[in-house]
């Protein structure tokens, strides 16, 4: 009986050793130290989007957030076969980082006040604006045009509540899961336009698939500040990537970064912003 009572006690004793260690390998918010020492650090990236963030059939990333991304984690610490990159759509970043699925989020981020009660950002480290994606032979040009239009969008973004409130309230707004389904609406016919960033949308119509197929209406409809977003409270976190952020503009991988991406697109983006500096 007594030896039984010591076992059950040195059970328990190793139990809460495996539940320490297992709670160790990880802080919980996107970054661990798996056995062997190989820390990892999780971060959410768009997967459809060229030029900003993409999956590569070989299942390799590229794109200007994944370039600002492998940037930042350096500063933090993770070399580039360190990272884990998840896909983080529009719809799931507040969520991502509230559960601490990542440690930080750099896909399109846009900064905006409504965000800001959910999480914290760093930056901004882009400045982008609202454009429409139509057709090459299509009449649409301006923002009220898209009134009685089959328009599409993505759930969760800036792009789809501009729409609804100030650009276009008539339109037929379609809102789905990320933009590569609406590009493919469009190039079906089943939607008139696309609306997103124009650094977004000039990624698509420069893919080979779609070369001379759509025109950007270049309207510029809205401010879109790209943020790093990280939980909210972290600001020791926000502080390192701001720093890292402010490095990579002066040493001039910021601008390296630009011309490897947006340079196949020919988009024509504004110029590095000062951090915390946020264009209305
Ligand atoms: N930048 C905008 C946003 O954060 C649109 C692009 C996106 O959905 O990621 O909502």
């Amino acid at each position: 009986m007594k030896l039984r009572k010591v076992t059950a006690a040195s059970a328990l004793v190793l139990a809460l050793a495996v539940t320490a260690t297992a709670c160790g390998s990880s802080d919980d918010s996107g970054s661990s130290s798996g056995s062997g020492g190989g820390k990892k650090i999780k971060v959410g990236i768009k997967f459809d989007q060229p030029g900003l963030g993409l999956k590569q059939p070989d299942g390799s990333y590229s794109g200007f957030d994944v370039d600002v991304a492998t940037y930042v984690a350096a500063a933090l610490g993770y070399k580039a076969d360190q990272i884990e990159w998840v896909e983080t759509k529009s719809a799931d970043r507040e969520n991502a980082l509230q559960r601490g699925d990542v440690k930080f989020i750099a896909a399109t981020y846009s900064i905006t006040d409504e965000r800001k009660q959910k999480v914290d950002f760093a930056g901004p480290y882009l400045l982008a604006h609202q454009d429409l994606l139509v057709k090459k032979d299509s009449a649409i040009a301006k923002g009220t045009d898209l009134n009685g239009k089959k328009l599409c969008s993505v759930t969760g973004s800036t792009s789809a509540q501009n729409v609804q409130k100030t650009i276009a309230p008539k339109a037929n707004l379609r809102e789905l899961a990320g933009y590569s389904e609406c590009i493919a609406g469009l190039q079906s016919g089943a939607v008139d336009a696309v609306t997103t960033d124009d650094s977004i949308l000039a990624g698509f119509a420069a893919q080979d698939k779609y070369k001379g197929q759509f025109k950007l209406a270049g309207l510029k409809l809205s401010n879109e500040n790209y943020g790093i977003g990280v939980k909210k409270g972290d600001s020791a976190t926000v502080t390192k990537i701001n720093d890292a952020l402010k490095k990579m503009v002066s040493d001039g991988s910021w601008q390296k970064a630009v011309d490897a991406d947006f340079g196949p697109a020919e988009y024509k983006n504004e110029p590095a912003p000062q951090i915390g500096n946020i264009v209305k």
